[in-house]
């Protein structure tokens, strides 16, 4: 259908609708019969394909490989445990990825967009999936379009339609209907498509198409996008691939040898496979994703919502957090407290001058009144509207004045201005950031009112200017250029927004944290500076404020020198945050920063982590942005943080765990034959082992609390290993530990006569490792400060573990299986002991660790 060839009115008629656009009713039922409006995406993976792709794994082919070797040689048995543990290990990868990917689902969910429509006269906000045929949409700058439409209300708008039609030039956008009907779609200047973006500007128009059946929808597609994976993923995915080659050179070198005393070649081979099985973490990527996706989840519960994983992970870098004022850092709940004129301003018709300003008040705002007779908008505005309407000057009959021209606000020139029809002639009300509305009036005292001003935003304040004509007739067409000049000045205007409570305990913590917060402002530097000191972002003699303009002077150098005392950007536009995030970057800042309009889009996604406003940002700042702050609020930022350094470390945690433990199977198996011994353990052993103590505890770490200093570190650098700190070594001795023990237990056994060597090792080298999971907890901390059931998760998983352990060594049938024989109570014991060495050895090291610590910070 063309649409563009309609005019407004016949296109109402043709969809049944009107300018208050459809009744709920009609609206519903035009939903149900067309459908959402949605893109169809492209197909998911299917479940069963979920639980079939786990078998597509190396190591389980190793497996398959042992259970069919197993049943070559007749022993079926074995055979039947393998596919048994084959199955469970796909069961439980299943399981793992199943949960991440209905995680991230309902993340996606969440930053679903949401769009304005005038629905029964009165405009409501509806999810834009809803839209139907014949809704009246309102446009602003930063929306995304929502679904095809006919516009029928432009001021100034202009459209972005590169995704539709390749051009990045926005396209100015009108009302007229337009003749030849095959226009390309870049020319059907009175309709906006879906999925562009609105650049500039506001407007209003009804929907014609919605879903698949808009212009993006015939091409769709091609709007999915690869969740990649994160920069850990990949750097554990080349460690695992590295390790496979080492660990296969092992087992290779282990089957040799094993030849070489004439064991059975059959069951060497077996042997020589388990150990493989057990000693590549396979499922590290995959762990890592459900640690970041279960991450993601629980940092919703905390008002910030993740759009790509891998910030989650990066977050913990974060070294400088650029952040707004208004609405961030402040309430934006602003209330009006001042407002001041020179003595100069004349009466104008039948107004006094502060009736003048009190009716430039009500002309010059876009707030609306919604079905409970509350006010809805601009928070700055709003205030206005709630001033001016309770002052006993302001008449009832100024509301009814109409407007016919409007040149909207936008935050690169820092003003908007209506025109109004008034006695057959046309007023214009400009309102502003003082200096921006000043530059278009005429002769006004300038000392007189920037004393005013500096006194005003010396308590924090915000200050707006208003300047008003009075013009004869209406320009053919209203620019900025021919409207907003010669002004006459009327008066200034003051507001309070005070900082949120919880901004200065925020801002302390980024501190402590290493990080450096920044505020970066549209509003004016002496209030900015005002905020800054009153919630401790300018903490430091040295700490200063810079102006857009200042800024615009620096040369590189003189930037690069001033950037780290540089605490307050005031009155910059969106265009120097981009600059301001590439320079930082340039000195190796790893940089969040926050933004809410459509300009800011360029700096989010340029940022390490870009964080878009969840309430007052707009639908382009958000799809740019990694992170969305559901409050809006600073100190969900410094939560975000602190909950990524918690995963990453936990992240490292299970690292340092399943390494450590493939590291004690290995060196027990390899180093026994090496100093004559007869290898401890058989193939299933080690499958075992590998099942339980890999799938069970290792997850729980991902429940692990934060440590309590997680707070007084610095970020994590990005390029650090994830090896570094002590983790490589942790694990050769801890893992050789485990060997030792392991072989002693079994010289010990052998030597006794004991016949139950095989089962003793056998649970040792499963108890210490349960013992290994407890410790490692903390990396400073012994268990007993923490509280042993601090993590419920994982001491469930320790003595499920050890419940299983215990059922494969006491119940007969097992007993048959796993070619195990019943402990004594005192063997049982025994084991246990020797198990907790791994325990206490690690706690002694944690010890060594706090005292290192003590030591140095008394030498400070
Ligand atoms: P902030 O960084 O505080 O969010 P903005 O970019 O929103 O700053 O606004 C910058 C300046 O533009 C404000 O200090 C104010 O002077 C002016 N301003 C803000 N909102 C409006 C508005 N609705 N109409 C006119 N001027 C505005
Ligand atoms: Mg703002």
């Amino acid at each position: 259908m063309n649409h563009h060839i309609l005019s407004i009115h016949e296109t109402q008629q043709l969809l049944k609708t009107s300018k208050n656009g459809l009744h709920q009713s009609v609206a519903e039922e035009r939903l149900l019969e067309n459908g959402r409006n949605e893109l169809v995406e492209k197909k998911k993976k299917p479940t069963w394909l979920i639980f079939f792709n786990q078998f597509k794994d190396v190591m389980i082919l190793l497996l398959l490989t042992a259970a069919v070797i197993s049943i070559a040689i007749g022993h079926l048995k074995d055979a039947v445990v393998i596919l048994i543990i084959v199955h469970l290990n796909a069961l439980i990868g299943f399981i793992q990825e199943y949960r991440a990917e209905k995680a991230m689902d309902a993340l996606k969910k969440m930053s679903a967009s949401n769009s304005l429509v005038r629905r029964n006269g009165s405009i409501i906000e509806i999810a834009s999936s809803k839209l139907v045929l014949g809704d009246i949409v309102i446009l602003e700058a930063g929306n995304i379009v929502p679904a095809d439409i006919r516009l029928s209300v432009t001021h100034l708008l202009k459209i972005e339609e590169s995704s539709l039609t390749g051009e990045s030039h926005s396209v100015d956008k009108l009302t007229q209907e337009l003749q030849s009907e095959d226009l390309p779609i870049g020319d059907r200047n009175n309709m906006a498509f879906k999925s562009t973006i609105v650049s500039y500007g506001r407007g209003e128009g009804i929907v014609v198409a919605t879903g698949m059946n808009t212009e993006i929808g015939r091409i769709a597609q091609l709007l999915q996008e690869d969740e990649s994976q994160t920069p850990l993923q990949k750097r554990l995915a080349d460690f695992s691939k590295k390790l496979s080659f080492v660990v296969i050179g092992i087992c290779a070198v282990l089957y040799g040898v094993g030849l070489l005393r004439s064991e059975d070649p059959i069951q060497m081979l077996l042997t020589a496979i388990s150990v493989a099985v057990a000693a590549i973490p396979e499922a590290l990527p995959a762990i890592i994703t459900i640690a970041l996706a279960l991450g993601a989840k629980r940092m919703v519960s905390n008002n910030a919502l993740i759009r790509r994983l891998p910030s989650v992970e990066t977050l913990g870098s974060i070294t400088y957090i650029c952040s707004d004022k208004t609405g961030t850092i402040t309430q934006n709940k602003m209330t009006v407290t001042d407002i001041w004129q020179p003595n100069s301003i004349a009466p104008f018709q039948n107004f006094n001058a502060e009736e003048l300003l009190l009716f430039a008040m009500e002309l010059n705002h876009d707030v609306s009144v919604n079905e409970s007779n509350k006010f809805k908008g601009d928070p700055t505005e709003i205030a206005i509207v709630e001033y001016a309407r309770k002052h006993n000057l302001y008449s009832e009959s100024w509301k009814s004045v109409d407007r016919v021209e409007e040149l909207p606000f936008d935050a690169e020139r820092k003003r908007m201005t209506t025109i109004n029809a008034i006695n057959d002639k046309y007023i214009s009300v400009t309102k502003g950031a003082v200096e921006s509305v000043l530059n278009c009036c005429t002769k006004h005292d300038d000392s007189e009112i920037s004393k005013a001003v500096n006194q005003f935003a010396q308590q924090g304040k915000r200050v707006l200017a208003y300047a008003f004509n009075i013009l004869d007739k209406l320009p053919e067409n209203c620019t900025i250029q021919n409207t907003e000049q010669n002004l006459n000045f009327i008066g200034i205007v003051a507001m309070i927004d005070p900082p949120r409570e919880e901004a200065k305990q925020a801002i302390a913590d980024c501190h402590s944290a290493g990080i450096t917060p920044v505020m970066i402002t549209g509003d004016h530097p002496i209030t900015a500076h005002a905020i800054a000191i009153e919630t401790g972002i300018i903490h430091k003699k040295t700490d200063r404020v810079v102006t857009g303009l200042e800024l615009e002077g620096y040369t590189d150098e003189e930037f690069e020198k001033e950037v780290e005392y540089i605490k307050v950007y005031a009155r910059v536009s969106p265009e120097q945050k981009l600059q301001i995030v590439k320079l930082l970057q340039k000195k190796n800042q790893f940089v969040a920063m926050t933004g809410d309009g459509v300009n800011d889009a360029p700096a989010l996604r340029r940022a390490n982590i870009g964080i878009a406003m969840g309430i007052i940002g707009s639908d382009v700042s958000k799809e740019a942005a990694q992170m969305i702050l559901l409050d809006d609020n600073f100190a969900t930022i410094i939560k975000a943080v602190k909950e990524g350094r918690r995963i990453y470390e936990n992240i490292r945690k299970f690292i340092k765990y399943t390494l450590t433990s493939n590291g004690g199977e290995i060196f027990t198996i390899f180093l026994a034959p090496l100093i004559g011994l007869p290898i401890p353990l058989i193939p299933i052993h080690i499958l075992w082992i590998n099942l339980v103590t890999d799938g069970l505890p290792g997850l729980a770490f991902a429940a692990e609390p934060a440590e309590e200093n997680i707070l007084q570190q610095p970020p994590r650098k990005t390029d650090e290993s994830i090896f570094s700190k002590g983790l490589g070594l942790h694990i050769l001795w801890v893992g050789l530990l485990m060997g030792a023990i392991c072989l002693v237990t079994q010289v010990w056994a052998t030597h006794l006569g004991n016949d139950k060597w095989q089962t003793m090792v056998f649970t040792v080298l499963c108890i210490s490792q349960m013992g290994h999971a407890m410790a490692i907890r903390s990396d400073l901390k012994s268990l007993f400060q923490l509280g042993v059931f601090g993590n419920k998760q994982l001491v469930s998983a320790v003595l499920l573990t050890f419940t299983l352990q215990m059922t494969v060594i006491y119940v007969p049938f097992l007993q048959d299986i796993f070619h195990t024989k019943p402990l004594t109570v005192f063997e049982l014991l025994i084991c246990i002991g020797l198990s907790s060495i791994v325990f206490w050895a690690v706690e002694i090291e944690k010890w060594f660790k706090r005292r290192n610590l003590q030591y140095r910070s008394s030498m400070e």
